[in-house]
């Protein structure tokens, strides 16, 4: 007996398979995929943008987006195609956010390793001292 899920686009109960969406929503999805493909393969339309795409097709911006979040389309076939990063809203082809904000999101994690660090060094100082405490009065 398969587990039952709610559809994460149109919230209807499915049974689970590997996919959020369920079986209507996968056929929908892969009628609108099939839609934008075979507008962006057209070579007039390689170097289309999005909202040039949400026009020429109808298809949901936020679907698209999700096509090239999910690499089905690549931006590296077609260069025009870039979404908001999720920190900034910069136009970004790959990953979650920009170049920009992944660099300070290492440095930001840097960072919070090194705090970490010092956290752990004053919890053992701390540690160490109520030893020699305890040992000092057991020595007594
Ligand atoms: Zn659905
Ligand atoms: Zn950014």
């Amino acid at each position: 007996m398969g587990e039952l899920a709610n559809c994460a686009r149109c919230d209807k109960v499915f049974v689970k398979t590997n996919k959020s969406i369920c079986p209507d929503c996968v056929r929908e999805d892969e009628k609108q995929f099939q839609t934008v493909y075979d507008f962006l393969k057209k070579r007039e339309n390689r170097q289309a943008t999005i909202p040039e795409i949400v026009e020429a097709t109808g298809v949901e911006e936020d679907v698209i987006l999700q096509f090239v979040k999910d690499k089905r389309i690549r931006s590296t076939q077609f260069p025009n195609l870039s979404y908001p990063c999720e920190r900034c809203g910069e136009p970004i082809a790959s990953g979650k956010v920009c170049e920009n904000c992944r660099n300070e999101l290492t440095s930001d994690l840097r960072y919070q390793n090194e705090i970490e660090q010092v956290e752990q060094k004053n919890e053992q100082q701390e540690k160490q001292r109520a030893k020699t405490y305890y040992t000092r009065i057991n020595n007594d």
